[in-house]
């Protein structure tokens, strides 16, 4: 469905999301300042987490907030490419060689991944590591796009269905020396959830675990309204696209904004087609509502990947999930329920 909005829509939700973010919750939310605010620089990132209006006291905050950080280091440490001993970097030095033990966290990271890679017809795939490695997003200048010869070589090692595991034995195993994991796409999202649940299970019930714009949202304003959350202008920086209203959900954004080198006059970006290797070009942005934050990060990278069409067919045929997706000509398209999270949605979800 093409989502046609008229030209205010653009200019009424305005401003960049970690930072407005912030001033959001100061201007919107004034009066109803979270009870604690705590973050933390964790998954390359700053991770936010804010309760509201909870009985636990002080002391029971303070805990429920250190054990959904603790959870969230305790994913990094598995599955970042970025730490050293990681069992995610165990497997990939492991790869055509022996199977490596796993927790149970990995595996069903695994099984999620590997869930959406068939839903999206492998334009998911974990296995883009192989590819993902020849890129440099990180280097600010001087990084230019890999010889297409080391792509299309490389690219022979990209398959999610040769990725073996067992959550029975607790292992992994990649089958070819030179096939590599990357749980970039929703080890971030699967983080989240873990923070989520110590936050429920120690008694809090309204929060907000925010990992660089990537959130879920639980429980409601202290007004009964849903939490209003800003979505980043793909191509404005510091300029909202617009506002959702959401409560007991997660929020997640793919873009192309996020990490990027310019070439040549070209642009690259970190969200790779694993039919080609090199930078997907569907899309702008594409952001997904959905009930757990790993799901919700995994299609926001594939529904990117699949661009509008192929994209929101998919997201239509999933219960609980909707998408906004700006394409790459700067079009706005929307899944069939996305209106309920929007100013004026249908009033009974409000
Ligand atoms: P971000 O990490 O910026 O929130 P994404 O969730 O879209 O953005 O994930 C992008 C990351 O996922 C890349 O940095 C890389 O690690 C990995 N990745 C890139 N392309 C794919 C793909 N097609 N399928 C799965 N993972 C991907
Ligand atoms: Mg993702």
């Amino acid at each position: 469905m093409r989502f046609a909005h008229p030209f205010w829509f653009l200019l009424v939700f305005v401003a960049l999301v970690p930072i407005v973010l912030v001033s959001i919750f100061h201007e919107n939310f004034a009066g109803e300042s979270a009870v604690i605010k705590v973050d933390n620089f964790l998954l390359g990132t700053l991770v936010e987490i804010q309760v509201w209006a909870e009985q636990l006291g002080d002391s029971g905050l303070r805990l429920a907030t250190q054990q959904a950080f603790d959870e969230i280091l305790k994913v990094e440490n598995e599955m970042s490419l970025n730490v050293g001993g990681s069992v995610v970097q165990k497997i990939n030095e492991s790869a055509g060689q022996d199977q490596v033990t796993a927790p149970a966290s990995l595996v069903s990271v695994l099984d999620s991944a590997r869930r959406v890679s068939e839903l999206s017809g492998g334009a998911f795939d974990v296995t883009i590591g192989a590819v993902y490695r020849l890129w440099d997003f990180a280097s600010e200048d001087g990084a230019r796009p890999p010889a297409p010869g080391a792509i299309a070589e490389n690219l022979q090692n990209v398959d999610y269905t040769r990725v073996e595991f067992s959550a029975t034995s607790g292992t992994v195993r990649l089958p070819a020396k030179g096939m590599r994991l990357d749980l970039g796409g929703l080890a971030k999202g699967y983080a989240i959830d873990a923070a989520v649940r110590a936050l429920k299970d120690a008694g809090a019930q309204n929060f907000i675990v925010n990992a660089g714009g990537d959130m879920f949202i639980s429980g409601r304003r202290l007004n009964g309204e849903r939490w209003r959350i800003g979505v980043r202008h793909p191509r404005r920086p510091g300029e909202l696209m617009c506002t959702l209203f959401l409560t007991d959900c997660a929020v997640v954004t793919s873009g192309d904004y996020e990490r990027r080198f310019e070439y040549n006059g070209n642009l690259y970006h970190h969200i790779l087609d694993p039919k080609t290797g090199y930078p997907a070009t569907a899309c702008q942005s594409a952001t997904v509502v959905a009930k757990e934050a790993t799901v919700a990060d995994a299609l926001a990278t594939a529904v990117f990947v699949m661009g509008p069409k192929r994209g929101l067919q998919l997201v239509d045929r999933l219960t609980g999930v909707e998408a906004l997706i700006v394409d790459a000509d700067g079009m706005h398209w929307h899944s069939k329920g996305f209106a309920q999270f929007l100013p004026g949605g249908s009033p009974a979800s409000r």
